[in-house]
């Protein structure tokens, strides 16, 4: 993880809004590798606290909670994961980045994001995960350091929207109710026992009003939904960000997957940061649903993810 590399991924991957971009310094840039959740977007000039489901103690609540689980299992890493909570900036975003003065593995968060009225407290969470994939999600990767966007998006509901939530059993059951039709019926098929399938309905129902915000920041005349999946196939893997549709997908199938993601390795991480090789993608198979390993749902879907291993 070189300082050139986290610049160059700085240029490539990163849209700021021009409020953040007035409240960071460029040397500041020139410290961190990062990348951010959402492109770029003038969504700050809406924000109506008036809209938002979800109180500032709400906000503090569900990132300590998912990055007290996590800190730990950074720290294994050698390293401190540090929340930066900003409640009060309208930004519609949230970033992850290796600070290079500290080494801490950071995520940051804009009370812009968590006040748009699409974002739920639990779509919120799966935000707060979505940053912390960017760290611990593994392959495939963004060049030389963390996770691409997808695999960002597909470890939040496949691992940590499951750690976090697996033992709340009850709150799970209330999703039965909310959760699309579609999505419900996968799950069923998907997982047997009522706590497992309460668990998938919990993820689906955070992933769909996640999905909503992402087609409102692009603009789209319509809103992604379970049955109407992306039909692109990308011939190699795209690091950057899908369609809303193709966000809801990779949220659909981590869902559904029925592998448990080893938190203790960061999948097809070396000594020299990230790389997309073939012995990455096998380690990442390990902890993952792969199509070339038989599975038929639950793994990241084609319109960003192009196996390096045929099926
Ligand atoms: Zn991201």
């Amino acid at each position: 993880m070189d300082k050139a590399g986290g610049l160059m991924n700085f240029t490539r991957n990163i849209c700021l809004s021009l409020v953040f971009l007035s409240l960071i310094s460029q040397s500041s840039f020139a410290k961190q590798k990062k990348t951010t959740c959402f492109p770029q977007n003038r969504l700050f000039l809406k924000d109506d606290p008036s809209e938002s489901n979800i109180t500032e103690a709400q906000f503090n609540q569900i990132i300590d909670k998912i990055v007290a689980y996590y800190k730990p299992i950074v720290k294994e890493h050698g390293h401190e994961l540090v929340a930066i909570k900003n409640w009060k900036n309208g930004t519609v975003n949230a970033y992850a980045a290796v600070n290079e003065t500290t080494k801490n593995w950071e995520v940051n968060f804009f009370g812009g994001l968590a006040r748009r009225p699409e974002v739920t407290p639990d779509g919120f969470a799966l935000i707060v995960c979505h940053e912390i994939g960017h760290h611990l999600a593994g392959y495939p990767f963004y060049e030389d350091w963390g996770s691409s966007e997808g695999q960002a998006d597909y470890f939040a509901t496949q691992a940590c929207a499951k750690a976090g939530w697996g033992g709340n059993a009850q709150k799970n059951l209330k999703s039965k109710k909310l959760v699309d039709s579609v999505a419900k019926e996968e799950c069923d098929i998907q997982y047997i026992t009522t706590e497992k399938r309460a668990l998938c309905y919990r993820e689906m129902d955070a992933a769909y009003a996640v999905a909503g915000l992402f087609s409102v920041l692009n603009n789209d005349k319509t809103t992604p939904e379970f049955d109407t999946p992306d039909k692109i196939k990308v011939t190699e893997t795209n690091p950057s960000y899908g369609s809303a549709q193709c966000r809801l997908d990779t949220y659909f199938h981590g869902s559904l997957c029925t592998k448990t993601f080893d938190d203790s390795i960061i999948p097809g991480l070396s000594s020299k940061g990230g790389s997309n090789t073939i012995a990455a993608e096998k380690i990442a198979g390990k902890n993952s649903c792969m199509s070339a390993d038989g599975f038929e749902v639950g793994f990241r879907p084609r319109c960003w993810f192009k196996p390096l291993i045929k099926n």
